[in-house]
């Protein structure tokens, strides 16, 4: 997959510019604060129908502007696709894919991309919640479905935190405790499919890469973790919703009493486990970085199993945090894929990649 041309107005720095890519490597430099990482949100935006960086697509319109749209070529399952997006503020985002209205959850069968940000190097040390970002934004773009329970969990869970939150003053809310805990559990119970399907692939296509890359022959493997009733997260759905449901039984008062929603997929965790200890407990910087990377590359091969076609990988600001012994590796990975990296002003970057370089200055790309 590639995007040939991406045209940017009203998009956060961008008051109007036109962006030609090329089918392999592109390097966009420039100073801070100029534009890279915006360049790349919006190449992000076309598979996701969202930021990487924000939940509120408001911010995304440039300052004093109405609206931003993103009108951009791509080729995607062998079949050159136009992409358009118009944000404006107060009104559902519009999404034409070749003229006919999508929803941002249908643009992920049309294009795809790796994302590699800074946050991502946090991926082995930090809470469980960069993790289940990873598999929530990979799942999402290879199975629609999923970004729909996605959504679906996220507004009963909303909902149910804030009947935990306010019963006090409101008693009568309580009336609705159970029905919101039980439709939680219903969507928590395929999610947790889902997440331990991707879990497990995760690990089959991350192990070799580490192995590779470690130079040691380590082993890398990753376990999901869920509510712990759950005994076996492969169950049928039907099955793991009883299991939440023994959960929920249990800690229904505590939920009461703490006013927090305590059961569902929303503390789902994936353990990383290095030569079969915890990445997370013992992994020196060095095996961390190696870890991370690892797993964004192998995030690539699934998308590549599952669409014929290298998704685009876009690196934003990491190579540089890479030693060069690892930058090396990257960049001898990302052969027959478009790729995208943002750097700051050269740091040699460039060169070693011998890609089309891009220079970004206030919201002007040459
Ligand atoms: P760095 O090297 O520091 O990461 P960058 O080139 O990646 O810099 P961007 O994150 O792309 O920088 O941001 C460029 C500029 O766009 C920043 O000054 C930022 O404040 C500005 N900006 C962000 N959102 C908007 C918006 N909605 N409207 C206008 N400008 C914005
Ligand atoms: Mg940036």
């Amino acid at each position: 997959m590639r995007v040939e041309r991406i045209a940017l107005r009203g998009w956060r720095n961008y008051e109007w510019e036109s962006v030609s890519f090329s089918p392999d490597t592109n390097v966009i430099t420039g100073s801070n604060a100029q534009g890279k990482t915006n360049l790349l949100e919006a190449v992000y935006m076309l598979a996701a129908g969202r930021s990487f960086r924000t939940r509120f697509d408001r911010e995304l319109v440039g300052f004093d502007y109405p609206e931003a749209e993103l009108l951009a070529d791509v080729c995607a399952h062998g079949r050159s696709q136009t992409i358009r997006i118009t944000l404006r503020p107060g009104q559902p985002k519009k999404i034409l894919v070749n003229g006919v209205k999508k929803t941002a959850a249908e643009l992920a069968g049309t294009f795809n991309v790796v994302l590699f940000c800074p946050d991502d190097l946090e991926l082995i040390k930090e809470g469980a919640a960069v993790r289940r970002r990873l598999l929530d934004n990979a799942v999402s773009q290879i199975r629609p479905k999923y970004a729909e329970l996605l959504a679906e969990f996220n507004r009963l869970y909303e909902h149910k935190t804030r009947i935990l939150k306010d019963w006090r003053d409101k008693p009568s809310l309580l009336d609705t405790l159970d029905e919101f805990s039980d439709a939680l559990g219903r969507v928590s119970a395929q999610l947790i499919r889902y997440r331990a399907a991707f879990t497990q692939r995760l690990g089959e296509a991350a192990a070799p890469i580490h192995r590779e890359f470690s130079g040691e022959g380590e082993e890398l493997s990753l376990r999901y973790c869920t509510v712990s009733t759950v005994k076996d997260p492969f169950a049928p759905a039907r099955e793991i919703y009883y299991q939440i449901c023994e959960h929920q039984e249990r800690h229904r008062q505590a939920e009461i009493d703490s006013g927090q929603c305590l059961t569902g997929a929303h503390k789902d965790d994936v353990e990383i486990f290095i030569n079969g200890r915890s990445a997370r407990s013992f992994a020196s910087q060095g095996q961390t970085r190696t870890a991370a990377l690892s797993l964004k590359l192998a995030e690539r091969e699934i998308f590549l199993d599952e669409t014929g076609e290298y998704p685009v990988l876009l690196l934003d600001d990491v190579l540089s945090e890479l030693d060069e012994g690892r930058q090396a590796f990257v960049l001898n990975r990302i052969g027959g894929g478009q790729t995208l990296i943002s750097c700051c002003e050269d740091e040699g970057i460039s060169k070693r990649t011998g890609g089309k370089v891009f220079f970004v200055e206030k919201g002007r790309v040459r």
